[in-house]
């Protein structure tokens, strides 16, 4: 029964779990690349909303920096460079600064790069720079830039830190130099009109928005700086002469970045998301009014500065998040692991019962009950078939008839249930003999009947001789004490003229009535008579 139960708990569990595993392993895969992929999704919405906020912001400043240099106070300081033109440009200016406390300086250079106005201004408080301290800028990167261009268009300069004779401003001061050369009255350039300005409010909004994000997020600009999001010693590098870039310690993100826009790049490090934002947008610019685009309006420019925003999910941020998955996953595999052990458990119980029934109901049909070996029905079944095969292949075959001497006797002295004891020790003694190819069943009564297929009747007497003997030898060790017993046996063989197993069992039979009848305790054989 337990081994029954274990092979049926098997049978259903195995496969059962391992499809139960196998749908398991597809779903939590399933689910870890939804979950990166949900964290991916949202890092790039953040960065997106980033780059926009950088496009909006600068759209302003670029309406400002034309209306200064389309003004008319500075057109009439252009067609007359008087004191009193000068000071009426100088005024305007600073009046703009009072309002624009973002606007650090703004200056107007002339063609050979010297500064003829100058406002500084130090948050909403301008001073205008008196003209013995005006410098030369000609050498300066952004008025080369600017001096080149055509009117209308703009020079947006890399995002640096303002330096004062020389040597960088502290506390430092990001700025951005928005420029636009400024044409006189005769269409004829007379300079640059420049603005430098401070994108604290930016700088501070974008960082608002890294906050919300999940990675590290670091500004980057076009060279692979560092802008913001790193350690204060490796920020703005470019700006001290340091050769330490984000594009050299990872270079194949930076390669992926300089490859396209935004996109995404795992190494063994982590995820990296970025997205670039182009502080000049010239689509969006083509909506501002007093604006002259370019034709290729809309595409980036080669040389166009970019910024980049880089959120980077750390291989340890991936595994924690995976190890949390990891929990509960196995947590719930384990679960399910026991209610299929339990499920199998019920059905490998019904059906083990069944199969159980099953057996015993079939023994039942073909055993002998007391004895265990086989029963009359089966006797028939098989005697008739070995019949067949030895009449058909010309084969010796033989059957033993024995029966328990004055069996009555004993029951009479001793009992019905030494009775019983004694016909299974009988049913042993003759089962000990037997070969694998002979079947013992219990005929009825104190009768059992051998087929003994392959054996010819002398075969079949020197068989029987033994049982004899065996039985004789063996007495019955009863709680009466050892009681003798002996069988009579009676034998015969298949014949030509049989027709029928029974035709065989018959002689053995008479036989075997012989056998009494000559004092029992012996064996007799007829033979079967020659072809009629
Ligand atoms: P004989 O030597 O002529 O065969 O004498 P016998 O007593 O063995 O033969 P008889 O046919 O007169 O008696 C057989 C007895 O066997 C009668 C019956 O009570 C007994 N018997 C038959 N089946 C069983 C059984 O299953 N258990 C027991 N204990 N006795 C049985
Ligand atoms: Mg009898
Ligand atoms: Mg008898």
């Amino acid at each position: 029964m337990k081994k029954e139960l274990i092979y049926s708990f098997l049978l259903i569990f195995i496969p059962a779990s391992l499809l139960f595993s196998a749908i398991f392993y597809a779903f939590s895969n399933q689910t870890r690349k939804y979950e990166l992929q949900t964290i991916q999704i949202r890092e790039e919405a953040a960065l997106k909303s980033a780059t926009e906020l950088t496009s909006i912001l600068f759209e302003q400043k670029l309406s400002d920096l034309m209306v200064l240099a389309e003004g008319e106070t500075l057109r009439k300081f252009l067609h007359k460079e008087n004191m009193l033109n000068w000071i009426h440009v100088t005024r305007e200016f600073s009046l703009f600064a009072r309002r624009k406390p973002k606007y650090a300086q703004i200056r107007f250079i002339d063609t050979e790069g010297m500064e003829l106005v100058r406002i500084n201004n130090k948050a909403g408080d301008p001073e205008i720079v008196p003209k013995t301290e005006l410098q030369d800028k000609n050498s300066n990167y952004y008025f080369q830039e600017s001096i080149k261009l055509n009117q209308g268009d703009i020079y947006i300069s890399p995002l640096d830190l303002n330096m004062e004779n020389g040597v960088v401003e502290q506390p430092i001061v990001p700025t951005i130099r928005f420029s636009t050369p400024v044409h006189d009255g005769y269409g004829k350039k007379r300079g640059i009109l420049i603005i430098n300005y401070t994108p604290a409010e930016l700088l501070d909004r974008i960082e608002d928005i890294f906050k919300t994000l999940i990675g590290d997020t670091i500004m980057l600009n076009s060279d692979g700086y560092w802008l913001m999001g790193s350690t204060e010693d490796k920020l703005w590098g470019f700006m001290y002469g340091s050769e330490e870039t984000f594009a050299k310690d990872h270079p194949e993100v930076w390669a992926a970045i300089a490859y396209s826009d935004r996109g995404s790049v795992s190494t063994d490090t982590g995820l990296y998301i970025f997205q670039r934002a182009y502080p000049l947008n010239r689509a969006s610019l083509g909506t501002a009014e007093n604006i002259q685009m370019t034709p290729d309006a809309g595409e980036h420019m080669e040389q166009d500065p970019y910024w980049v925003y880089v959120s980077h999910i750390s291989k340890t941020l991936i595994d924690d998040l995976s190890a949390k998955r990891v929990i509960i996953s196995s947590i719930t595999y384990l679960l399910l692991f026991i209610v299929t052990g339990l499920i199998s458990g019920m059905f490998a119980k019904n059906a083990a019962q069944k199969k159980l029934a099953f057996l015993k109901l079939q023994q039942h049909a073909t055993t002998d009950e007391l004895t265990g070996i086989a029963n009359r029905r089966e006797l028939h079944k098989a005697g008739e078939n070995e019949f067949k095969r030895a009449f058909r292949f010309n084969r010796d075959y033989s059957i033993l008839m024995i029966d328990l001497d004055h069996f009555k006797v004993i029951n009479d002295s001793h009992g019905h249930t030494i009775g019983d004891e004694v016909l299974k020790h009988i049913a042993n003694l003759c089962l000990d003999i037997t070969r694998t190819e002979d079947l013992l069943a219990r005929y009825g009564g104190e009768e059992f009947v051998m087929l003994l297929p392959e054996t010819n009747i002398d075969g079949a007497k020197q068989l029987a001789e033994r049982i004899c003997q065996d039985v004789r030898d063996n007495p019955f060790d009863s709680t009466d004490g050892p009681i003798a017993i002996t069988v009579s046996i009676g034998i015969s063989e298949i014949g030509p003229a049989d027709s029928i197993y029974t035709d065989i069992l018959l002689r053995a039979d008479k036989a075997l009535y012989q056998a009494k009848r000559d004092g029992r305790d012996r064996v007799v054989a007829i033979y079967a008579k020659p072809t009629q």
